[in-house]
């Protein structure tokens, strides 16, 4: 009989959450912010037959629109696929923009360096240095020249980027943690750092960065786990409107995270914790690691609602979420002192 009533109140309070939870999603802010910020699903790394990808730039945003996307990158190796006559198709208040960039390419010692812009002006040439580093360095600066934001792609494309090399990059603060394309290693192994390691040694070693998921799609026309298609990777911004430089401020703030399948109604650092809450999705389980100093897992949590109270001290605290669909997400990291 005392199970049975238990039963019933945990079926009340079910659907009391799932209630709850329909409302937190509502338009992506929470009922009790007026006003509140949304949250804007994006791509910021795809191909169009301006460089390497199979579809015309027109083909690809239609993609991303039909498909629920807020915003796109355009990002062409070493060509700048103009955007302002696409938004003038594609582009809708609240629904559609794209985005300038380019992806600026170039090789060293034989290594692939691959540096997007995001927000860009004009076209922005490589340059090439004499090392690894050094050729990072110079694209990074030539697209802050150009006012644009700066990420590194790819980094075990080629096996060509370690974390070694990018501590000594300055001025760069984004980093692919996830890329889509079946030939980048994400992983790592055989002694290679995945992404998610070589991320912690940057911020073990103080540098500010975060991490994004992109598709770096260049294949439309097929479907196939061996070629790069859409929707694999993406990032979730929160900004009170969609627009270039709300976007931009967002993903410069780091009020973002990534994703390669789960969806969050919330991310929030507030009285001393950083909380999270999984939008759940069917039978999907999920566990979130909140991780510090060293790539060391402080906590792991089971379920949608994981959070992590500082003990002070951290010196930074991130968070990756895995669910048992075997997507992941990237929560970015909390700073110490900036808490
Ligand atoms: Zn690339
Ligand atoms: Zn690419």
């Amino acid at each position: 009989m005392k199970l049975k009533r238990a039963t019933i109140v945990r079926s009340i309070l079910t659907v009391i959450a799932a209630g709850l939870s329909l409302l937190a999603t509502r338009g992506g802010a929470t009922p009790d912010q007026p006003g509140a910020k949304k949250w804007y699903k994006g791509n910021l790394h795809t191909h169009t037959v301006h460089s390497d990808g199979d579809s015309t730039p027109n083909e690809v945003a239609s993609w991303y629109k039909d498909h629920r996307y807020h915003f796109l990158v355009l990002s062409d190796h070493n060509y700048l696929t103009e955007t302002a006559g696409l938004n003038t198709v594609f582009a809708s208040p609240e629904k559609f923009l794209l985005i300038q960039g380019e992806e600026v390419t170039t090789s060293s010692g034989g290594k692939p360096v691959h540096v997007n812009a995001y927000h860009l002006g004009g076209l922005v040439d490589p340059v090439q240095a004499d090392s690894v580093a050094a050729t990072i360095q110079a694209n990074v600066n030539a697209i802050r020249a150009a006012r644009a934001l700066p990420s590194l792609n790819h980094p075990n494309f080629g096996w060509a980027v370690t974390s070694k090399d990018l501590m000594q990059v300055s001025n760069l603060n984004l980093l692919e943690v996830y890329n889509g394309h079946p030939m980048v290693n994400n992983r790592g192994g055989g002694g290679a750092e995945s992404l998610d390691e070589m991320w912690d040694a940057l911020l073990t070693g103080g540098k500010r960065i975060h991490g994004i998921a992109v598709d770096d799609a260049h294949h439309f026309k097929t479907i196939d786990k061996t070629l790069s298609n859409p929707g694999r990777g993406w990032i979730m911004v929160r900004a009170a409107r969609l627009a270039d430089a709300d976007i931009r401020a967002a993903i410069e703030a780091g009020d973002f995270y990534a994703s390669s399948g789960i969806t969050l109604n919330d991310v929030r650092t507030d009285g001393g914790a950083l909380r999270i809450e999984i939008k759940p999705d069917g039978a999907a389980r999920y566990s979130t690691y909140f991780i510090g100093e060293g790539g060391k897992a402080l906590k792991r949590v089971d379920g949608i609602n994981p959070e992590y109270r500082f003990q002070g001290g951290e010196k930074y605290v991130r968070a990756k979420i895995q669910a048992s669909t075997g997507d992941d997400a990237w929560v970015q990291p909390v700073f110490g002192g900036s808490r």
